[in-house]
């Protein structure tokens, strides 16, 4: 246990690039060569441990009790665990590549928008 976890503040939130339903690729990792060729779907960002939950990456066995006013059955589940963002790459739309990723700011009226952008062709990853 961190000396972050076990103090009472709000542990801190950690910038991260990578959001809800981005397409990624694994590149580190357990499961880094199932993923080497093949996207998937970002479906949890942890923005305080720096983690993301990847579609179908990491599955882990999961043993849970049954509780019947959830209308949960128990027993050994099958699901995705959070992996580091570190270990995971956003694939650009455009270029169909593991990129890392820039940003550029435009001005909309008087206030400035940020746009993530490809780092290979510059090409917008947020539409
Ligand atoms: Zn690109």
């Amino acid at each position: 246990m961190s000396v972050q976890e076990r103090s009472n503040r709000r542990p801190a939130r950690v910038p991260v690039l990578i959001r809800k339903g981005d397409m990624v690729r694994v590149v580190s990792g357990r499961d880094r060569l199932g993923f080497a060729h093949r996207s998937a779907r970002v479906l949890a960002v942890n923005r305080t441990d720096a983690t993301v939950t990847v579609e179908h990456a990491q599955i882990i066995k999961k043993h849970t009790r049954r509780n019947p006013q959830k209308n949960v059955a128990g027993g050994v589940l099958d699901k995705e665990a959070p992996i580091h963002v570190s270990n995971v790459m956003i694939v650009c739309p455009s270029c169909d590549r593991p990129t890392r990723i820039g940003s550029k700011t435009r001005q909309e009226g008087n206030r400035t928008v940020r746009t993530r952008v490809c780092k290979h062709c510059a090409a917008p990853l947020d539409r």
